[in-house]
């Protein structure tokens, strides 16, 4: 699993209903879904599938078209996993009421 990031772009923030979106990478090889009959997805963006919980509603993975790596929601875990914190993206669009309080990178955009 790669690093984790914090998303704050306005699709994250509706989709999650709260501040920012916690994810992070995880190669398609080292993925296996289970319970796939419980997901559905919508495209929030050309080529950017959302997969959703039909039951709870929880937002699980994203998949973006022509990548080898799904967008794991973090927020979905029942363990907490062994990576770090590696920086926030999309601060350009972050909720206005909502405050940074650490000295991870911040970045306007993806980058
Ligand atoms: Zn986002």
């Amino acid at each position: 699993m790669g690093d984790i990031v914090h998303c704050h772009c306005q699709t994250c923030r509706k989709a999650h209903a709260a501040a920012f979106s916690s994810v992070a990478a995880v190669n398609d090889t080292d993925f296996r879904l289970l319970g796939s009959e419980w997901l559905k997805y919508y495209q929030s963006s050309p080529g950017k599938r959302r997969y959703f919980c039909t039951n709870c509603g929880s937002q699980i993975y994203a998949k973006r078209d022509n990548t080898a790596h799904i967008i794991l929601r973090l927020g979905c875990l029942n363990d907490t996993a062994a990576t770090h914190e590696l920086k926030h993206i999309w601060v350009s669009q972050k909720a206005g009421w909502y405050s940074i309080n650490n000295n991870l990178p911040e970045y306007a955009r993806f980058d």
